[in-house]
């Protein structure tokens, strides 16, 4: 979501007249887009403004931003710790940097007026330039659903979903300007629609995309297990172009943490969502999120989570040790008394299962051909990713471009990315 916003951010950037640098150096405004979700994202954000103070008290003349969830309802207290900030701004609230950008650029630069038009409404119209064949696509922002721990909602706000015709317009845009993948995105993807009159679903998008002429894959996350309802996970099975990878956290495999996270279901009912997508599509790619070490977290309700994580053999499972955020639920009432040792020892115990299950799965694609979006080209060799979302590095016959569909045999394997070479026309199967 924080790329999707970057790339937003640039776009309204662009058309006032400025253009991104690739080197710092260079560069007279920095934006840097935040995030909260974990310690570890505020501190890295926090040594970027060091590194800036550093170079703006030279007396270099820069112009600094800060946007994204570490700004929110404590932004005067920031403002006083980080007095060289020109603007803050909150997650999708581009007008503070706009309206600094437009302040700093000589009037006789740049068309004054086309501030006022994109701040009027304009910006939600402004698309992301896409720069590869890949683009994000935010069909629904916020989060209601308030897990103790999480900070999202809080910075973020609540369930706001873009309408269909909006949604519609932007990957026709975006597939006139060659992008052949777009990855629908929410913090609860599946909850798209529901706070619009018509009631549209996620299966309404995917059906509709599936029409648009150019875009050959498409993609969605993050997803959440109680809204992911009969209809969308029959959808992706029905629509050619949607990909079989799901990302459904499940945080622990242990009811009694489930309910202190109150993330509203019980671990059956994650088994049964997961046991329905298999059913209709036993290839089907699932990635999880696990939060290792939250309050409280016995070694049983631990052992619970490994158990699970056995018994579904995801993918992929992104793991993090829990870090209290300020002002959630589980700050202000639950004490963080896992001794991070024990943290980091069952971070490597996920770790270790995630290596294994991703290699055992992966193994198994030996020998057989996978339909792969090209993603980059160089003269022997080029990569892209199978519809599971799996790296495949192959040599290449010079005839092979950026946003091909190619049919690849997979000659080598490893955890994280495949190897092979270009099918016949005689190869059969096709994942
Ligand atoms: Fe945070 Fe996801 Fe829970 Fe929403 S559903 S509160 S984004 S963890």
């Amino acid at each position: 979501m924080n790329q999707a916003d970057s790339l937003k951010l640039a776009a309204g950037l662009e058309q006032l007249g400025w253009q991104s640098v690739k080197k710092d150096e260079s560069a007279n405004l920095f934006v840097i887009n935040t995030c909260s979700v974990r310690q570890h994202a505020e501190d890295r954000a926090y040594s970027q403004l060091g590194r800036l103070r550093k170079q703006k008290l030279s007396g270099e003349e820069l112009h600094i931003a800060v946007m994204g969830c570490m700004v929110g309802p404590k932004t005067a207290q920031l403002a006083k710790r980080f007095p060289y900030v020109d603007a803050w701004a909150r997650p999708q609230e581009f007008e503070p940097i706009l309206t600094l950008a437009e302040t700093i650029k000589d009037p006789s630069e740049g068309d004054l007026g086309s501030l006022s038009v994109l701040l009027d409404g304009g910006l939600t119209r402004t698309y992301a330039l896409p720069t590869g064949i890949s683009a994000f696509v935010p069909v629904v922002h916020g989060c209601n659903k308030f897990c103790t721990y999480c900070i999202v909602p809080l910075r973020r706000g609540r369930e706001r979903s873009r309408p269909v015709a909006d949604v519609l317009d932007e990957i026709n845009w975006l597939a006139d300007r060659g992008i052949r993948e777009v990855t629908l995105l929410g913090q609860t993807v599946e909850a798209y629609g529901h706070d619009l009159s018509e009631r549209p679903t996620l299966a309404t998008l995917f059906r509709a995309i599936e029409k648009i002429e150019g875009i050959v894959r498409v993609r969605f996350l993050t997803s959440y297990p109680k809204d992911m309802t009969n209809e969308i996970i029959d959808s992706v099975a029905d629509c050619r172009k949607v990909c079989e990878h799901f990302n459904i956290p499940v945080q622990s495999g242990s009811n009694s943490m489930l309910e202190r996270m109150r993330r509203g279901y019980m671990v059956e009912e994650f088994v049964e969502r997961v046991e329905r997508i298999r059913l209709k599509m036993p290839d089907a790619a699932i990635a999880t999120d696990i939060i290792v070490g939250c309050p409280g977290e016995t070694d049983d309700e631990f052992r619970e989570t490994l158990s699970l994580l056995r018994q579904i053999r995801f993918d992929t499972i992104h793991v993090a040790a829990y870090s209290p955020r300020p002002g959630t639920f589980a700050d202000r009432n639950m004490i963080d008394d896992v001794p991070s040792k024990i943290k980091k020892q069952r971070l490597h115990l996920v770790e270790k299962i995630h290596q294994e299950s991703s290699l055992n799965i992966n193994q198994k694609l030996l020998n057989r051909e996978i339909e792969i979006l090209v993603e980059s080209v160089t003269e022997t060799q080029a990569t892209g990713r199978t519809k599971h979302g799996t790296i495949v590095h192959f040599n290449t016959n010079g005839e092979v471009k950026i946003g091909n569909l190619e049919n690849i045999v997979i000659t080598q394997t490893t955890a994280w990315s495949l190897k092979g070479h270009i099918a016949d026309n005689l190869s059969l199967s096709v994942v």
